[in-house]
């Protein structure tokens, strides 16, 4: 059977391997059978091997869930009574982190910034200082929402000066930028399968630094996504307590060999490759970059349409619509901006996928011009 490979520009789930596709296929297996257990210990402890870290201090909860699971499991089992997160603020995944503690009724000091300014250090630090019931510090590492990647080891740092409690979102960086949990002091760390790490969607986790996720253990708001509970079960049994993805596992499995055989350093370089010929060739087609070039991650790109005239409106449908059939995925915006939308780098991409998209995107703008000369 072969599957047709589709290009998927959309910052997850991203083009997998023909391998991780076919890692699905497996006999069918129970999940509290040895084998499976077997494979659940050598992902848990790859999965630290990925941001530099071993089980003898952290340890890797995986959920059944999407990636909004595991933050939503991350939050609501960490925040101890009557403390507060503060959330540091500048896109729409961090407001997403804000929005699932106020769901669990946490207070939330959000600390609030532009997508397009860096994050100012000092004022994070004042108002860490000026309030000692934030003690905890939620930062989303690369927001996909503008491809900005804010800076990991310097929010650490002030982290643990000041000994609050550092959670990460690491959706969209985990696998593609460089991370090391000890040295860039985070304790929990949220992840997924289906992004820079290439597996398939349906499993995400959370890393967590073991000292601190035994102290959290009678904190958690959900049944389901309590990670004390899941880190318990999988310590004492090796099971997940309730039926996991099996087959996605398998995949993830997959996937996570495959990184290492690339290596992190390759994986990094060749994203690195597809971002730098991508932003080259739509800015010769005259779009405009929204991400700002001295903050952007090199995963992802905020483009804005090239609009010459008032009537001459973007229209995001028809030109997703013209690529889809020729098997590229775009992603529509997330930030307030007009006639803008995303394209990520993330996957089993090479430059010449990019080049085969920016050919197609080129054939649209000219057939658009085309049509509009024999509108007006
Ligand atoms: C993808 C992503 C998520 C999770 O999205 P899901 O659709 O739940 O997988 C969370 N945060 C960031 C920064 C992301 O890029």
């Amino acid at each position: 059977m072969t599957i047709p490979r589709r290009i998927l520009l959309n910052p997850g789930p991203v083009t997998t391997t023909i391998a991780v596709k076919q890692a699905l296929m497996v006999p069918d297996i129970c999940h509290r059978e040895r084998e499976f257990t077997d494979l659940i210990k050598t992902v848990r402890r790859d999965l630290l091997k990925v941001v530099c870290v071993g089980e003898d201090q952290y340890t890797a909860i995986p959920f059944c869930a999407s990636g909004t699971g595991a933050i939503e499991a991350c939050i609501s089992s960490v925040v101890a009574p009557h403390q507060k997160l503060g959330v540091i603020q500048n896109g729409t995944y961090a407001q997403r982190i804000t929005a699932i503690a106020e769901r669990y009724h946490i207070p939330v000091v959000n600390i609030v910034f532009t997508f397009d300014e860096p994050l100012v250090k000092e004022v994070i630090e004042s108002v860490l200082m000026k309030d000692p019931d934030i003690h905890y510090v939620a930062l989303v590492h690369h927001e996909t929402s503008s491809g900005v990647l804010n800076p990991l080891t310097e929010i650490g740092l002030i982290c643990r000066r000041l000994q609050r409690c550092f959670i990460v979102d690491a959706m969209s960086s985990y696998a593609g930028v460089d991370i090391d949990m000890s040295r860039d002091s985070v304790d929990f760390l949220t992840a997924s399968a289906n992004k820079c790490l290439q597996g398939m969607p349906g499993v995400s986790f959370v890393l967590a630094h073991r000292a601190r996720l035994l102290a959290v253990k009678d904190f958690a708001r959900s049944f389901y996504f309590d990670i004390y509970q899941q880190y318990s079960s999988l310590e004492t049994t090796g099971e997940m307590p309730f039926t996991p993805p099996v087959q996605i596992m398998y995949a993830l499995r997959c996937a996570l060999d495959e990184y290492f055989t690339e290596t992190s350093e390759a994986r990094r370089q060749r994203y690195r490759r597809n971002y730098i010929c991508l932003v080259a060739g739509l800015q010769q087609l005259g779009f405009m970059c929204v991400t700002p070039p001295a903050l952007q991650s090199g995963l992802l790109v905020v483009v804005r349409f090239p609009v010459q005239r008032e009537q001459d409106e973007f229209d995001f449908d028809a030109l997703h619509d013209y690529l889809y059939r020729k098997g590229y995925t775009i992603y529509p915006k997330k930030l307030p901006i007009p006639d803008t939308f995303r394209l990520s780098c993330m996957g089993d991409l090479t430059e010449k996928d990019i080049q085969g998209f920016l050919r197609v995107l080129k054939q649209y703008m000219i057939s658009r011009r085309r049509m509009k000369n024999h509108v007006t």
